[in-house]
């Protein structure tokens, strides 16, 4: 066995890490605040950078087997329909850059990354969070919810947007609300018209809101996501149930495409999307971070949880080199922080362009044919 490593957070990001670290022979143990595992019940788009990684852990078979592999990303008008562009996927993604594009409830993924850790001996704690730590020259003191205290060789906070690890890294700073908010939900798809949902990632844009629909589960789910920009966030909880009416309300007057999968949507949940500044480091001697604990980001380039999985290998790898920790943390930190801080900033900047109303606006939107590189939206 090699350094111990504990991992705050059982994510897709921390769950991706222990499974990629164990299978580099590290003892893992991750501690995850919840005292159930799982995922909202919504979906997932997983572009081919991630499928890569996924497929390097040796989960592909089973995400492929429990996925969708859409045919298209379309952007199209919020009522007429008329599309603004369409990127090919299916074949032609797997094809351009040899890995499948496909969409996953992120249920069955959680699920996949937890039956892979088990096998692999990762011991994983329900019900306990990481609260903080102290570092000394030999080790890390890491303390628990339950007021336990632990030791560890090495520290990943895994532990999501509102990061305790990160707080005690970098100070406490609190995430800030982008004026956006996101409905999610999945309706059965033999509750829909036949034919009403196309087999692609749909994205609609209208004026201050945007629309993304696609399949789950080889076709029987049909998920969705509703962002609006609103002003304030009163609500103390970042996701909660959503009022199936308002939503439906907020949304009336768009493509019947769209209105019709509200009509059938009986429940949904409710995000208001929070976002915080890229940072300038995120690694402190035998501590160090990944996914939304270092970078979050909207989710305007579908990306978030792919940088959480694409971090998690590079991590690994650095970490099994023949180098010491710090310099395999810093090397990390170098080759991670650049390409997650241009995504966080163009992911950003997409979230104007969903949401453009004047008919110059619209009309960029018209000539904008190059957005295809990771994803389009949600
Ligand atoms: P999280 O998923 O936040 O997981 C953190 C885990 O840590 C949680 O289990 C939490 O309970 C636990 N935790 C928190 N604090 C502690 C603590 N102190 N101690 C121990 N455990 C703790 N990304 C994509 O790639 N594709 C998409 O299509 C996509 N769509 C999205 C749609 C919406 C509407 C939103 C809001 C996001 C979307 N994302 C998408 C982004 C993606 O969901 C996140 O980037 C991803 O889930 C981040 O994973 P993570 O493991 O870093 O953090």
């Amino acid at each position: 066995m090699g350094k111990k490593i504990v991992i705050a957070g059982a994510g897709i990001g921390g769950l991706c890490a222990a499974l990629a670290l164990a299978k580099r022979n590290f003892e893992v143990v991750v501690y995850e605040q919840s005292s159930q595992l799982g995922e909202v019940g919504a979906g997932l788009q997983l572009s081919s950078n991630a499928m890569h990684v996924l497929e390097a852990l040796g989960v592909a078979d089973e995400v492929n087997a429990k996925a969708f592999a859409p045919t298209s990303a379309v952007m199209r008008h919020y009522q007429t329909g008329k599309t603004y562009f369409t990127v090919l996927l299916g074949n032609a993604a797997t094809q351009k850059y040899g890995a499948h594009y496909q969409h996953i409830h992120r249920a069955d993924l959680h699920t996949v990354l937890y039956t892979a850790c088990k096998k692999m001996n990762v011991s994983i704690h329900l019900g306990k969070g990481v609260q903080s730590y102290q570092q000394t020259l030999q080790n890390i003191s890491i303390q628990l919810s339950d007021h336990e205290s632990i030791e560890a060789d090495l520290l990943i906070g895994a532990d999501g947007i509102k990061s305790k690890v990160q707080a005690c890294m970098l100070g406490e700073t609190p995430a800030e609300f982008t004026g956006q908010v996101a409905w999610r939900g999945v309706v059965e798809a033999n509750k829909l018209p036949k034919g009403l949902v196309k087999p692609n990632a749909n994205l609609w844009v209208g004026p201050g809101k945007h629309f993304v629909s696609y399949y789950l589960r080889g076709g029987e789910l049909v998920n969705f996501v509703a962002v609006q920009e609103r002003i304030d966030w009163q609500k103390e909880s970042w996701n909660e149930p959503g009022d199936i009416n308002e939503l439906r309300d907020t949304f009336a007057g768009w493509h019947p495409e769209v209105t019709e999968l509200l009509s059938a949507a009986e429940h949904c949940f409710l995000w208001a999307l929070f976002d915080r500044k890229p940072l300038k480091q995120w690694s402190d001697r035998n501590v160090t971070l990944l996914g939304d604990a270092c970078h979050p980001m909207l989710p305007f380039l579908a990306q978030g949880a792919a940088m959480a999985i694409e971090d998690s290998y590079a991590l690994a790898h650095c970490l099994a080199s023949d180098v010491d920790t710090q310099t395999a943390l810093q090397t990390y930190q170098n080759i991670r922080l650049p390409r997650t801080r241009n995504i966080q900033l163009n992911a950003r900047k997409n979230a104007a362009l969903y949401h453009m109303s004047t008919p110059i606006e619209q009309a960029k939107l018209a000539i904008l044919s190059g957005l295809s590189n990771v994803g389009l939206s949600d």
